[in-house]
This record gives C-alpha cells, structure tokens and sequence, in this order.
C-alpha cells in the first residue's frame, strides 16, 4: 500500500522530465515589488517578510556570482541538473531588457537546464512572455503566479493588490507563449474556511495551470500579520488541522496538476508562529500516513462539472 502513487511529487516529475536528479537554485535577483513601492500599495502583502520570501538566500546582488557560489557549494554535488529560481519579491518587475540581462546573469552553466520565475500576475504582459518564450528553445521556463486565494474579500485584506481576473489573464497569456504555469496558494489565511478552501481548488482546477504550490501561512517578524498576530487577532492553524485542509485540497485538485510543495518553510529566525513550522517532516509523513490510511489519492474526489 506504501508504494501506491498518491500525488504528483516535483521530484518525480524533474525526474521523468530531465531523466535524473534536477534540484534549484534559488537567486535574490536584487528586485522590488508593486506592492511594496507605492505602485500597487505601499505595505506589501500582510504576510510577506522584509525580503519578499527566499529569506534563506545569501544577500548578494551579482546574480551571476550567487549561481557560481552555489556551484562552488556541497549541494551542488546531489545533483548534474539544474533550475534556477528567482524567488524574492517580483521577478518579472522591470524593463525587458532589464529582465533579460539578469536572467542571462543566472544562465551560465551548461548544468542549468530550466528557468523558473516567481512573480505576480498584474506583472506579466506580453513583451515579457515574449522574452520568456525566448528561452523555451534551450530551457524548460516556468512561471510562479501568486495567487493565495480565490476569496477576493480575503484578497483585499491580505492587500494582495489584484483581482482574480488578473490572475485568469495572465495564466491564459502565459500557456499562449508555451510557458508551464505554477499558482501559490495558501491554507490558513485570515477567516478563512473549508469552503474558502474549496473555491480555490475549483478556482485553480478551471485554469491550465500545470503546477501549484500550497503553502500553510506562517507568521514572521515585522509583517502586519504579526502584528495582528501580537494583537490576538490571528492565530495560525495548528498542524492536524493543516493536515486536515492539505487532504481536501490534494484529493479535490486535477489529477494532472503537479504538486510542488506542501507547506511552507520560514527561516528559524524571523518564524514567530506556528512552532510546528520548522518540522518539515510532519507535513510531509503526516499527509503520507493520512493518504495511506484512507486510501486516498491526487484528484480522488475531482470533478470537472
Ligand atoms: S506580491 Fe509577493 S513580494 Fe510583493 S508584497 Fe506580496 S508577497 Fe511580497
């Protein structure tokens, strides 16, 4: 029963694609955000830390020199393939020509088979998907849309700073120009509920996407969550419950919909809560032994009507 296939793991799937072992890089590509530089908004997202996520990446602007120094690294011995992830803030926020002198910055070693690119939907236009398109020749290209939820009450608390029409447009923009599509969810947002959860799993199924990343919201220091957090107004959700909404959300995605993370993973040191947070392990035994136990499956309960 243990060995039975209940989702579709990002391992298996780098595996089958690349035929080995292909693991990321991630890179700071040094850039801002809409919602951070007074475009969009001024505060940013609620949840989102100082250095808009990959808190873990060494703070270094030459991008090319963050990819030698991870070659130079133990990690880049597990492996002979490799995607390079620009994670912080909106990487897709510049000009074209901007865009293209980092993401050469980062290409630089025949070991990079793929480009992959987090970003904000309101951030995608044409020339950018041109310019991204450009790369599909010589590397796999997949872009991340955050999108957290499908609740646009919830939407405009978190001051996410765009509707889910945005979002729509640029997934159907981006698999115009062949690109693989990724969308951010997040489990355990601000009131939010099981039947939150389920509109954003009918919402993300209806687009064709490729790709999703669910992310349970943690509470790390000097956000506004944490400050709503401090102030009793929010609470994260404990791990069985997690659990709980991590199974509806995977037996009620498409089946064809690869999985690539299950939680999320805060820096130790800016982590204020859930404690739980750190231990990685739970979540991903913890779904293993639920899935097992019940005999459940990526897309048991999907339905496309
Ligand atoms: S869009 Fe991303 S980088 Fe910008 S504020 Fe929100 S979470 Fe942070």
């Amino acid at each position: 029963m243990e060995n039975v296939k209940r989702y579709n793991k990002l391992n298996e799937y780098l595996k089958n694609k690349f035929g080995e072992r292909t693991l990321k890089i991630c890179i700071d590509g040094g850039f801002t955000c809409p919602n951070r530089d007074g475009t969009v908004g001024n505060s940013g997202c609620i949840f989102c830390s100082e250095r808009g996520s990959g808190d873990h990446i060494c703070k270094q602007n030459d991008i090319s020199k963050q990819v030698k120094k991870y070659f130079l690294s133990y990690k880049s011995e597990r492996a002979n393939k490799f995607i390079v992830y620009f994670q912080n803030f909106t990487n897709t926020y510049d000009s074209v020509s901007n865009l293209k002198e980092k993401y050469d910055a980062a290409l630089i070693d025949n070991r990079i088979v793929g480009l992959e690119i987090a970003t904000r939907p309101d951030c995608i236009n044409e020339d950018i998907c041109k310019l991204l398109a450009s790369y599909t020749d010589k590397y796999y290209v997949c872009v991340e849309l955050g999108l957290q939820t499908s609740n646009e009450k919830t939407a405009k608390f978190i001051n996410r700073g765009y509707e889910n029409a945005v979002f729509t447009a640029a997934v159907q923009m981006l698999k115009l120009y062949g690109i693989d599509v990724v969308a951010h969810i997040m489990i355990g947002l601000p009131d939010e509920t099981m039947d939150d959860l389920a509109n954003t799993i009918d919402f993300v199924n209806k687009h064709s996407i490729d790709g999703i990343k669910i992310h349970n919201v943690y509470v790390v220091k000097n956000t506004v969550l944490a400050d709503l957090y401090y102030k009793g107004f929010y609470s994260p959700m404990g791990v069985d419950e997690y659990l709980e909404y991590l199974v509806y959300a995977i037996t009620h995605l498409r089946p064809d919909i690869v999985i690539h993370r299950i939680s999320g993973d805060a820096p130790k040191d800016l982590l204020i809560a859930p404690e739980w947070n750190v231990h990685k392990k739970w979540v991903l035994n913890g779904l293993d032994k639920f899935l097992n136990e019940k005999n459940l499956s990526q897309g048991i309960y999907y339905s496309n009507l």
